[in-house]
């Protein structure tokens, strides 16, 4: 039976399935790794395009279907474990000898994606490329640019570490059971290094959530909030987004990634604001 607290709706749909393979250009010297195999029905179409396979699936009752599904491909490894507590970094060590590269493929639970996605963002792992069904909403937000309803800190923090761009709309009679919800494919190809630079990545995405805490409010009074005495310190954050070119009655929504980094960067020179 279907466990719906772990978000499974499998993917039935063979055509679905061979249409994100084929645009996530997978060949015999990928690598792949995915989450959430279910009952594999993606896993066996990545098995046979892909040079090895490793999939995380934290479902025990799920594993020897796989190991059934999966038993004539050799180059598939199950590893029965919740990715938010796996080790990826061993994993793509040591088991992706010879790969030309990296990339994940995975029909997300829905329920954690951004747990999920930031897990291997904030990583810096060697992972290319990803493709991952989500949540319609969720994947609006990943892709989402500045002065849109769906623009926030989930915007910026996957523009920070990637350039994300919606595959395709996927309806909802391609699962079994059909989830509640709309969903959609979205791609993320790493950035070699991040889009702006910064030192401290806690602070940057402290700021960036701030100015979104409460979205019709301006930045300056979002950031009275968020920073310690905010309120008696009103005139300092103030000056600080002056030095920083933004003007105070903006919102977070109107902000782009390098206007939070010129942010970042005015904010050293007011030791007195503290997070
Ligand atoms: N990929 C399969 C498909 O397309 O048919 C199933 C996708 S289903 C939406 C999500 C899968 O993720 C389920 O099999 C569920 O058991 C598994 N899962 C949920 N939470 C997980 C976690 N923390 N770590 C690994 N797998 C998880």
């Amino acid at each position: 039976k279907f466990k719906k607290s772990l978000g499974q709706n499998f993917l039935v749909d063979l055509n679905v399935i061979r249409e994100v393979l084929d645009k996530a250009y997978i060949s015999d010297k990928t690598g792949v790794i995915e989450v959430g195999p279910g009952i594999g029905s993606l896993t066996e179409q990545l098995a046979k395009r892909a040079q090895k396979v490793v999939a995380f699936e934290i479902d025990q009752r799920l594993i020897p279907v796989l190991d059934d599904t999966l038993s004539p491909y050799s180059n598939v490894k199950v590893i029965n474990e919740d990715i938010l507590k796996a080790d990826i970094e061993a994993v793509i060590q040591t088991e992706f000898d010879g790969c030309e590269e990296v990339i994940v493929v995975a029909n997300l639970p829905y329920y954690i994606t951004t747990p999920i996605l930031m897990h291997f963002l904030e990583r810096n792992l060697s992972i290319s490329r990803y493709y991952v069904m989500m949540q319609k909403e969720v994947g609006e937000r990943i892709s989402a640019r500045p002065n849109s309803k769906a623009y926030g800190s989930l915007s910026i923090a996957i523009d920070y570490f990637t350039e994300a761009k919606v595959i395709r709309n996927v309806p909802k009679g391609v699962f079994m059971p059909p989830p509640n919800v709309d969903s959609i494919i979205v791609e993320m190809t790493a950035r070699v290094r991040p889009k702006v630079a910064v030192d401290d990545e806690g602070v940057f995405f402290a700021l960036t959530r701030g100015a979104f805490a409460q979205r019709r409010k301006t930045i300056l009074n979002n950031y009275s909030m968020l920073f310690e005495e905010g309120k008696e310190n009103k005139g300092r954050i103030e000056a600080m987004l002056k030095q920083a070119g933004v003007d105070p009655k903006r919102r977070g929504e109107s902000l782009a990634i390098e206007d939070f980094a010129r942010i970042y960067e005015s904010l050293k020179s007011y030791p007195e604001l503290k997070l």
